[in-house]
């Protein structure tokens, strides 16, 4: 009974590869249009500050519109993109919506940092530094409005490339944030020789933390490290109102994730910037975060 349920399972396995691996073949062939007619674009996942609930900060999260397959998440076609070299496209992309969306929010007086994601093949395309300068350039922001978000995967897989870009990023004056912090499989040796700005604890280790002793351990003493180390600290995946008031204890720079405010867009972000973007919101006492 049991050889013959196992055998089951290993062909509905099979099978469900085959369909997979028809649909990445064909999303593969059509993420290059996707990329030039204007089926990709961007939301925004916001940042607070969780003792004052003030917005400090968007994630830009890529999503794809895909004609007749309807919403493609980025966890889907990421991947493919950067198998197939469309990821420097996808980023460019992302990037010209983000800056072009902070200079706006900048002219009615927000000033939230905008952090975009880079594919670790992207970390050491040579390129990537001219063309972070070039938009920030054109959309006249400042350099040090945008952070860009790196996985330690990113980091070690080509050390030494990864880092000369790395290094130009900052040397423009962007900000450079480790994103997904602790579930890289990675010294840390990156933080003393590689100087980042930023660390994101991954949500697997927030997520829950005030129920779990190991997670919030975990999230207590990486907070103090990074604010040792004079990095900003960011947890993602705040679900909860208990979450965001613990970091808020233990002194977390910016909390994000669904209880904080799941990814929208630029419109809503510029209402949020409004009702919670500034020093107004700041001195309000005892405020809570959005639902
Ligand atoms: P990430 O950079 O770690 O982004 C956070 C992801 O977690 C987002 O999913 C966000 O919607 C989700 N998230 C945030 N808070 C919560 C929460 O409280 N609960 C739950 N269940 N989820 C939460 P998303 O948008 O699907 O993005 C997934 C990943 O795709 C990102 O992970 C990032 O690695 C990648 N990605 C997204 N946009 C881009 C992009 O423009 N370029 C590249 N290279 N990668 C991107
Ligand atoms: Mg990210
Ligand atoms: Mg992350
Ligand atoms: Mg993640």
């Amino acid at each position: 009974y049991h050889a013959k349920e196992v055998r089951g399972r290993a062909c509905t396995y099979a099978d469900r590869r085959d369909v997979n691996s028809i649909e990445r073949l064909r999303l593969l062939g059509d993420l290059g249009r996707a990329v030039e007619r204007g089926e990709l674009f961007v939301r925004y996942q916001p940042q607070v500050d969780p003792r004052t609930g003030v917005v400090a900060g968007v994630e830009a999260l890529v999503r794809w519109h895909h004609p007749e397959l309807g919403a493609v998440g980025p966890d889907r076609f990421i991947p493919l993109a950067e198998q197939s070299g469309l990821v420097a496209g996808v980023t460019a992309v992302v990037l010209d919506r983000a800056l072009a969306d902070a200079a706006r929010w900048r002219a009615e007086g927000h000033r939230p940092t905008v952090s975009v994601n880079l594919s670790a093949r992207l970390l050491t395309d040579h390129d990537l530094p001219s063309m972070v300068a070039e938009g920030l350039r054109r959309h006249r922001v400042e350099a040090s409005a945008l952070v860009l978000e790196v996985t330690e995967t990113g980091i070690v897989s080509d050390a030494e490339r990864a880092g000369s870009v790395v290094r130009r990023l900052r040397a423009l004056g962007c900000g450079v944030a480790v994103d997904d912090y602790g579930t890289g499989q990675c010294s840390l040796t990156y933080l003393t020789d590689l100087e980042v700005d930023e660390l994101k604890i991954d949500r697997s280790f927030v997520t829950g933390m005030t129920g779990d002793r190991a997670r919030a351990v975990i999230v207590r003493s990486t907070i103090q490290m990074a604010r040792e180390l004079g990095l900003r600290v960011v947890a993602e995946g705040v679900a909860d109102a208990a979450t965001l008031q613990v970091l808020a204890t233990l002194g977390c720079h910016l909390a994000q994730g669904e209880h904080v405010g799941d990814p929208m867009s630029a419109d809503a972000v510029t209402d949020l910037l409004r009702s919670r973007g500034g020093r107004r919101a700041a001195a309000v006492p005892g405020q809570s975060a959005p639902a």
